[in-house]
């Protein structure tokens, strides 16, 4: 995604500045682009991938038992991304590029770091490169918090869905050092995208999230049958320090995506961070400062990640009260300019505000301790 996203953007540099045109291959060991995932976001700005948005909605809500909150936005809507026309948009972008070439079916594995470029090993092949932007998955560092997920995409033979309204977090009773909850997009009133998310530090055995999934849908949806047409599933790391660009291993070797400093670690978030990062990185090449590259969020928005993960790690228990907590006393613009990473000063207060006091400055001692 994040790879694709910033190749594009070369590709209309190109155009725009041939002069100066970047001679640029993207490797992907994937054969063929199958759609494989949804991505959705809050859109506050236009991108190159707009015409993949299939959905939006501008009600959600987030439940705890018979806690249930409804949010409204009047201005920006929740939308989503279908993987599949995201990926045919940027093949069908790249064909007509004559200077950035997507290779498949290849593999890039060693950096070799020379005087003046870099060596890319792949499979059969080998590139001598000025910058290399990195979005190959890395192993996550043990002990990070993770959100992991299955989720299934439905249809059932009767009218079943809200199709105004997401459930963005439907928790559930779970044990001690795990948050659950569940996630639904209703696409119409028969077809949705049911997912189980857990915030934890081990992922589970596959018929646990299928277990849990069956349950839901058949006990809390109230379905009968139901058929799945795709499912999709994720491990996305949520570090309290993410990796800090400005110490990556070689200047001229760019980390980007996922496991960068490109998903929001609080949220995991990860498809607006990266079109907008795809942007700045394309235009910092175009202006000779590709290696200017520095940590992405300010201190204050690090800050609070950092507590707020610690708080999910230590607190579990009190999770849901907190999210519901937070979507109530927050207004919405607020909430999405803070998950969105377009936060004001004023907005941090707000949020800070909203937090359970007591709770929120133990776990910023507990931070500060261990900083
Ligand atoms: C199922 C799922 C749903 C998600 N939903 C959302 C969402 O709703 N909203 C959101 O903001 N984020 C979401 N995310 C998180 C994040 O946006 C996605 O993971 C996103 O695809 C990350 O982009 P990326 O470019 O870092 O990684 P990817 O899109 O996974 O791209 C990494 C690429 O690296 C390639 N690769 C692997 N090994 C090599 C190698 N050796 N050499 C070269 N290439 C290699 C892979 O084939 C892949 O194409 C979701 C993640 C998953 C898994």
């Amino acid at each position: 995604m994040s790879g694709l996203a910033l190749a594009c953007h070369i590709a209309d540099y190109n155009d725009l500045y041939s002069d100066q045109e970047k001679d640029t291959w993207v490797i992907e060991p994937r054969v063929k682009y199958l759609s494989d995932k949804t991505w959705c976001f809050w859109q506050q700005d236009a991108n190159l991938f707009d015409s993949a948005v299939t959905h939006r909605w501008n009600r959600w809500l987030i439940k705890s038992g018979d806690n249930t909150h409804i949010c409204r936005s009047s201005e920006l809507d929740y939308v989503m991304v279908d993987s599949g026309r995201y990926y045919a948009i940027a093949q069908e972008r790249l064909t007509r590029s004559t200077s950035v070439n997507l290779l498949t079916g290849t593999r890039a594995e060693a950096l070799q770091i020379g005087q003046t470029q870099i060596t890319v090993d792949c499979d059969d092949v080998q590139f001598k490169a000025d910058y290399v932007y990195d979005t190959r998955p890395k192993e996550i560092p043990f002990g990070t918090l993770l959100q992991h997920f299955v989720g299934w995409e439905i249809e059932t033979d009767q009218d079943v869905f809200d199709t105004h309204t997401v459930t963005l977090m439907d928790f559930q009773a779970s044990n001690d050092d795990d948050i659950h909850f569940f996630y639904v997009l209703p696409f119409t009133k028969r077809h949705a995208l049911v997912e189980t998310t857990h915030f934890s530090k081990k992922s589970l055995e596959d018929k646990i999230y299928l277990e849990e999934l069956t349950h839901y849908i058949t006990t809390e949806l109230g379905i009968g049958e139901w058929r799945i047409l795709r499912e999709e599933r994720g491990i996305i790391p949520m570090p309290k320090k993410p990796p800090n660009p400005e110490q990556r291993a070689h200047y001229n070797v760019i980390p980007f995506g996922l496991y960068a400093d490109t998903a929001k670690p609080s949220t995991g978030y990860c498809y607006p961070h990266a079109q907008h990062q795809a942007k700045q990185h394309a235009s910092r090449l175009f202006a000779g400062k590709a290696h200017q590259v520095t940590a992405v969020r300010k201190p204050v928005a690090q800050w609070l990640d950092h507590v707020f993960i610690s708080f999910l790690e230590h607190q579990p228990a009190h999770a849901a009260s907190t999210f519901i907590r937070l979507f109530k006393r927050v207004p919405e613009p607020v909430l999405i300019r803070f998950l969105g990473d377009n936060a004001k000063i004023t907005d941090y207060l707000k949020v800070i505000a909203a937090m359970p006091k007591f709770l929120f400055i133990c776990e910023a001692f507990r931070c500060a301790k261990n900083l």
